[in-house]
């Protein structure tokens, strides 16, 4: 027998067990496993494939993580067109449906199956011998893109089915609500433009080339048709098949007797359509009959057999009376609109959500103006357009403003030029936010001062700034609830130690925007001293590899800041640490740059990374052009390929202690 046959073996047995485990997991909401065992079999497997990529198989589980980068996306020909669907908007309508279809077929009643129109992107699954093989987009209705790489990544969707037959499946790629919600901040937090509904994102999603980007998306997918060579009878058969070959069948169809029952879940669902973790703009009514779909037929641009239901737009006119501004947890502007109040959709409506300020610019509105609300499936309305043409010449401008309204600091544009944001570090907004990440592990690790404590001493006026930490006293916190004395006293001696932390870690406890625990790192090896940082001019502070232009102005904006001045003499006379204490040793490495692959046997990282620095060396995360050593230990990861690739030397251990002079 084959030496690695056993290992051909195993990654087998993990691929269907995962994906079961997954189909589980994201389809039946019912996990098998715990996460941890999870993880672990995944990586066992991801392991097993780099050292094997012959036995790696094609419904692989690891290829959900996305990677491949394409220049552009192939058009595929849709061998059945995918049609569009009439729509109808009221009861009135969907009786006439009704109607036309009992006359054409001669009949008294018609069965129907109602579905949920998920509001996102239609696209088209092809499996072929059991595998999918290729997804793409509706497009025009008869040729889309080629976005299979992508589809790979939403984890709903089966890789492999059991189902030897070709088979064209047909289903709605949408992204949850939360997911949107929380997607929408950190562009905004990044000042990126935010997406305007779920469906948006879900496209714009769809439409990135690179797959890794798509894996961190979180899409979901419900299928609702499926091509099959032999047909049952009925199309809640075909769903009912689909559901049992492993695909998400959204739970709530229903196959009703009559329109009447139609109408009733019409009516239902238009009620209770928002307590739905996803959007849906309306229901899709089917025939359930396969031969009588069949005998309906199409219209050049419909099938004649079905029809959506779409719920009336949530729209409503008011006053926008004013603009507030909002300071969040960043320090990001965020301007929000005051409305005259105007019921929309069942709820009374006093606020809507600008996004930006480039977004009131866009819409061109101002204070006083008529203006139309919309409630999508977004938890906060926003404002669609003005109705300029009523405008009585009493309206004001919306100013962009120019300081925080919380703290009065001059407010910076970020560097993409939409999110405003407050600079300053003790601007009551943001103060919880920033003592937390002050104290917390990857800073100044100040064990026992964790959110609920900072949020406590803020709201008892104990701490106003990180700069306070350091001047509490016993009897400032003995008090506070649920902190007896032993506990106040270790919180005293953990702050006391947290003083001698490393420059680089004082340095990432500040929270300076986009600066990060590895920047940190490499500004305490160059500057040595928290002054000498706090003076760099920007062009100083960009030539520093990896530091670059748009970290350098935050630096710069960051010690310009009256207000952080301030906090950072508290922390000088408070004795906390801010030169870099390790001098180097010698300069015996010359600044050169070093990067450490795979497992060293007599340091660990971190002390490979000290000794090199102790040398006068630089650490480096990745691999580049201006790599001069690569450090290679056991089991190296990419890096080792990369600084082939780039004819970068790679030394062992013994070859680095030779250098250090230790060998
Ligand atoms: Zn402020």
């Amino acid at each position: 027998m084959d030496k690695t046959e056993p290992f051909r073996e195993r990654i087998k047995e993990l691929t269907e067990l995962i994906n079961r485990y997954n189909h589980y997991y994201y389809v039946e909401n019912q996990p098998l496993v715990s996460d941890s065992e999870y993880d672990q079999l995944l990586a066992e497997l991801m392991d097993l494939e780099k050292q094997y990529p012959q036995f790696r198989l094609p419904d692989s589980p690891t290829q959900r993580v996305g990677g491949e980068i394409l220049s552009e996306f192939k058009t595929v020909r849709h061998q059945v067109p995918m049609l569009s669907i009439d729509n109808t908007y009221s009861e009135q309508e969907l009786r006439d449906f009704d109607r036309r279809i009992r006359e054409l077929i001669r009949t008294q009643t018609v069965e129907y199956v109602v579905e949920l129109k998920i509001d996102g992107v239609a696209v088209s699954l092809i499996y072929e011998n059991g595998l999918f093989q290729l997804g793409a987009t509706r497009g025009d209705g008869w040729q889309g893109d080629d976005i299979t790489a992508n589809l790979r990544t939403v984890k709903t969707l089966p890789l492999s089915i059991k189902h030897r037959e070709r088979l064209e499946v047909r289903g709605e790629v949408y992204m949850r609500k939360d997911d949107f919600e929380r997607l929408n901040r950190t562009r905004i937090e990044k000042g990126e433009e935010p997406f305007a509904n779920p469906r948006n994102a879900a496209a714009g999603s769809l439409k990135l080339l690179d797959s890794s980007l798509v894996a961190k998306r979180n899409l979901q997918l419900f299928v609702y048709a499926g091509l099959l060579k032999s047909q049952p009878a009925t199309h809640w058969e075909v769903l009912h098949f689909l559901k049992q070959l492993g695909f998400p069948v959204n739970p709530h169809g229903r196959m009703v007797k009559n329109i009447e029952e139609v109408l009733h879940l019409c009516q239902s669902w238009e009620k209770t359509k928002d307590s739905l973790p996803y959007n849906i703009d309306g229901l899709v009514i089917k025939v359930n009959c396969l031969k009588t779909q069949e005998l309906l037929g199409a219209t050049s641009k419909s099938p004649r057999w079905v029809v959506a239901f779409k719920f009336p737009a949530e729209q409503a006119t008011t006053i926008l009376e004013d603009v507030i501004i909002q300071v969040g947890r960043t320090g990001v502007l965020t301007p929000v609109a005051k409305l005259k109040p105007v019921p929309v959709s069942g709820t009374i409506v006093s606020r809507a959500t600008l996004h930006n300020f480039d977004e009131i610019m866009r819409l061109g509105l101002k204070i006083g103006d008529r203006v139309f609300v919309e409630k999508g499936g977004e938890v906060i309305p926003k404002i669609v357009k003005a109705v300029i043409q009523v405008r009585s010449g009493a309206e004001k401008e919306i100013l962009v403003p120019r300081n925080c309204p919380v703290c009065g600091s001059q407010v910076v544009k970020d560097e993409k030029g939409v999110a405003l944001r407050c600079p300053n570090v003790t601007c009551p907004a943001q103060v919880k936010e920033r003592i937390i990440h002050f104290a917390s592990r990857g800073a100044m690790d100040i064990e026992g001062l964790g959110e609920s404590r900072v949020t406590l001493l803020v709201d008892r006026g104990l701490l106003k700034d990180y700069g306070d930490i350091y001047s509490l006293r016993l009897h400032d916190i003995v008090n506070l609830e649920k902190m007896g004395e032993k506990s106040a006293r270790n919180l005293l001696l953990a702050i006391q130690g947290s003083k001698k932390r490393p420059l680089s870690r004082l340095i990432f406890a500040l929270g300076i925007r986009h600066v990060g625990a590895h920047s940190s790192e490499i500004l305490a090896s160059h500057f040595r001293s928290l002054e000498r940082l706090s003076q760099a001019d920007e062009e100083t502070l960009a030539a520093i590899p990896e530091i670059g232009p748009v970290m350098a102005a935050s630096i710069r904006a960051f010690f310009a800041n009256q207000a952080n001045v301030q906090v950072l003499e508290k922390l000088h006379k408070a004795g906390v640490t801010t030169i870099e204490e390790t001098q180097p040793e010698s300069n015996l490495l010359g600044g050169k740059i070093f990067v450490i692959t795979g497992t060293l046997s007599r340091y660990t990282r971190e002390e490979a990374a000290r000794l090199l620095s102790s040398r006068g060396g630089r650490v480096s995360e990745s691999v580049s052009r201006k790599t001069d050593y690569l450090v290679c230990g056991e089991n190296p990861g990419s890096k080792l390929e990369k600084a082939r690739s780039l004819k970068i030397p790679v030394i062992t251990e013994e070859e680095l202690e030779k250098m250090l002079g230790k060998g």
